[in-house]
């Protein structure tokens, strides 16, 4: 299960919607622009030096300077990162953002590090992409294991080579030092926006819904929030460790609690609450699933086994094209990753116009702003889907090439 293999799949099932003249522009996407590999050798405390890999990959600049995020996780490999750096091209084409795609990661399990191997580590990263990113280049922002301090650091590192503050090379910064209001809850408040527009065309009412979460992280943990403030009853919430039951319900604010007390930092072990599998929530008789972890957790293998009506994407790629294939048979709803978790890089984009205008804008502005691009974003999928007849990742994907091709054909194969 290659994840790059699968935007390629993905990819060659939009291309029929589009005439002969178009394929090879089309074509042209399932090759990054630009691939760089680092080494990074890394002191340890205790002295000795490590050697660690990182990727930055640039996917596509047709249609402005590249984004997307930095990932630390041991599982980093390149056709992850050409994979989610492709699928960012994507999303900020069916969002409309003047950005293309790119990823970047280091394959390192951050829990085996000290704050200072930490830092040190982020900051080599940093020195190592420095000749290829900028604000007017390829902006990265965080993603799995990546936060607003490691960006803090990355800012600063970049900054220091260029022997000048320079905000708007990282977005997902902490508020104190040019982050955005909203930005740390904005992947989850797109997703919740997403399953809200969702619910009234499919006539649900989410105060009636149960769901489940995939990873209590940013992306998971948040949508737990805006679920429950909705009134949908969250039963399962999981992380790396496993996953945790409640039938009548979890309290977001006393499960993150518990993480963050508990010896293990995982949701395991929430008072009253049952242990089961990760793989046991993704087929809990729920209505709203939401994978917010990693790639290919819903496949051939469990996909006849998911029971609810809507699965909204918070993860990249949670889905294979074969479980797609299955899910749509049975009439469930998938809300695609480059749409249901756009609202991060939508915010990312306010915090870089803010930074680059020196602007400051209110939580209630950027909140504002948030809910009528997604809806506009949603509303010209949804349009895309009944038109056509078809789901909804292939309607966000007709949507994205369309502005693809726009802008091949108006910039030209150079020379
Ligand atoms: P995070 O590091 O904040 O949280 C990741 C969570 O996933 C953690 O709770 C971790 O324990 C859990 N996890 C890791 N491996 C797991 C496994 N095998 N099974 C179950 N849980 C597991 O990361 P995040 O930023 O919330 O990102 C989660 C997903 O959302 C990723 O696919 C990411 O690409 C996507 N995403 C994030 C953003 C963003 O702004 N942070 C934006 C768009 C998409």
């Amino acid at each position: 299960m290659n994840p790059f293999e699968n935007f390629c799949t993905q990819l060659n099932n939009v291309k029929k919607y589009f005439p002969e003249k178009d394929h090879t522009y089309i074509e042209i996407l399932k090759y990054p622009q630009r691939v760089v590999e680092v080494c990074l050798p890394l002191r340890m405390d205790d002295k000795t030096i490590k050697i660690y890999t990182g990727y930055r990959v640039q996917h596509s600049d047709i249609r402005g300077p590249t984004k997307g995020g930095i990932r630390f996780h041991p599982r980093v490999n390149l056709d992850e990162v050409k994979a989610l750096a492709a699928w960012m091209t994507m999303k900020t084409a069916v969002m409309n953002l003047p950005f293309g795609g790119a990823k970047g990661g280091i394959a390192v399990n951050p829990a085996e590090l000290s704050e200072g191997e930490l830092e040190r580590l982020s900051r080599r990263y940093a020195t190592a992409i420095a000749p290829v990113i900028g604000p007017e280049k390829d902006i990265p922002a965080p993603d799995v294991y990546t936060n607003p301090k490691i960006m803090a650091w990355m800012t600063d590192t970049y900054s220091m080579m260029q022997g000048r503050t320079i905000h708007g090379v990282f977005t997902g910064k902490p508020m104190e030092f040019g982050g955005s209001h909203g930005r740390l809850e904005a992947t989850a408040r797109g997703l919740f926006l997403c399953i809200i527009h969702a619910c009234e065309r499919l006539g649900v009412s989410i105060n009636n819904t149960k769901a489940a979460i995939q990873g209590y992280g940013n992306a998971g943990a948040y949508s737990h929030k805006f679920l429950q403030e909705a009134g949908s009853c969250v039963i399962a919430v999981s992380d790396s460790k496993g996953a945790i039951m409640d039938e009548k319900g979890l309290d977001v604010q006393k499960v993150l609690d518990h993480k963050t007390k508990s010896q293990k930092r995982s949701v395991i072990g929430f008072p009253g609450s049952k242990t089961i599998t990760n793989e046991q929530l993704l087929e809990l008789n729920v209505d709203i699933l939401v994978p917010a972890a990693l790639e290919n957790v819903v496949t051939s293998k469990n996909a006849k086994g998911i029971r609810a009506s809507i699965v909204a994407e918070a993860a990249n790629g949670p889905c294979t094209p074969e479980a797609d294939d299955i899910l749509h048979k049975k009439n469930i709803a998938i809300i695609p990753d480059i749409l249901a978790n756009a609202g991060g890089v939508t915010v990312s984009y306010f915090e870089w116009v803010q930074n680059r205008n020196g602007d400051h804008w209110s939580e209630e502005y950027v909140n504002e702003k948030l809910a009528s691009w997604m809806k506009a974003a949603f509303d010209m999928v949804w349009k895309m889907k009944e038109e056509n007849k078809i789901d909804m990742r292939t309607a966000a994907g007709i949507v994205a090439i369309k502005r693809l091709v726009k802008s091949y054909e108006f910039r030209g194969i150079w020379p």
